[in-house]
């Protein structure tokens, strides 16, 4: 893990809505730099467990751990703030903007000389407007993403669309990374490519990554711990071949 990198630890986690338990009692931990999966069929509860970790929704019992800071009760930007992104199941791009202007995005939290001193065009503001272009070029090239930076985000290929989404995330700098469900809807060549982006972002940034996936090919290849929720409730957990072999998880699967 990269210096500075916190573990992530979830314990204990409910929420319910309205007359349904979607997390019911889950604990896990995210070591620094490693990629755990959350697995599960459909309504299992693993967005819901999104939600709750950037902020979107508010737990009902339970804590959210991010190195020393409680992250449960905070709102998202603050969660942002200590360094967690996270990209969404559903594209989230703005319209109109090309891939340079939305990784750009990425860099707010980061601005400090802000819109004041950009807005009366102080040097300082030139230069670090300077240094955030720098750092966007940099990921764009990590990402694949170089040839498009003047395109259109929304106009592009939709496995591209998702790496803007990938790329703006990284632009935040992130500690702790969640990814949901970052190959669906991308054919097969694009699925390999982004598996391997994840596993660089792992092993040459050393960031947690937090990540939801359907695809069993990808989170076997990737993660370093899978946890496997059905209805809510952690079925099972470890490392990915002990937990596809897995009795219960076999029966989650299956249906049963
Ligand atoms: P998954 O991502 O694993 O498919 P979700 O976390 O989206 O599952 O959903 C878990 C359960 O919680 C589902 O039954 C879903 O209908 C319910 N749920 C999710 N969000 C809400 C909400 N905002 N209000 C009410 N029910 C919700
Ligand atoms: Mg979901």
């Amino acid at each position: 893990a990269a210096p500075g990198v916190p573990e992530l630890r979830v314990t204990g986690l409910t929420v319910r809505f309205a007359g349904l338990t979607a997390l019911d009692d889950v604990s896990f931990t995210v070591r620094p730099g490693s990629v755990h999966a959350v697995i599960g069929p459909n309504g299992a509860g693993k967005s819901t467990c999104f939600n709750v970790l950037s902020g979107v929704y508010r737990a009902t019992s339970g804590s959210v751990r991010l190195g020393g800071h409680e992250l449960t009760g905070l709102p998202p930007h603050r969660i942002a703030g200590l360094g967690v992104a996270r990209t969404f199941q559903n594209l989230a791009l703005p319209p109109y903007a090309t891939v340079s202007d939305t990784l750009m995005l990425g860099r707010h939290r980061l601005t400090r000389a802000g819109f004041l001193a950009a807005g009366l065009r102080l040097p300082s503001a030139a230069r670090e407007e300077a240094r955030h272009g720098a750092r966007v070029r940099e990921i764009a090239a990590f990402t694949g993403l170089e040839p498009y930076l003047d395109h259109p985000a929304g106009a592009l290929p939709y496995g591209l669309q998702k790496l803007v989404e990938l790329g703006r995330a990284l632009c935040t700098e992130p500690r702790l990374l969640l990814l949901d469900e970052p190959v669906a809807g991308m054919t097969s060549a694009a699925r390999r490519r982004t598996a391997a982006l994840v596993a660089g972002i792992r092993d040459s940034l050393g960031i947690s990554i937090v990540l939801v996936e359907h695809d069993m090919g990808v989170v076997m290849r990737l993660a370093d711990e899978v946890t496997v929720l059905d209805f809510g409730r952690r079925i099972a957990g470890g490392a990915p071949e002990a937990v596809q072999r897995d009795p219960e998880v076999v029966r989650a699967y299956l249906g049963e």
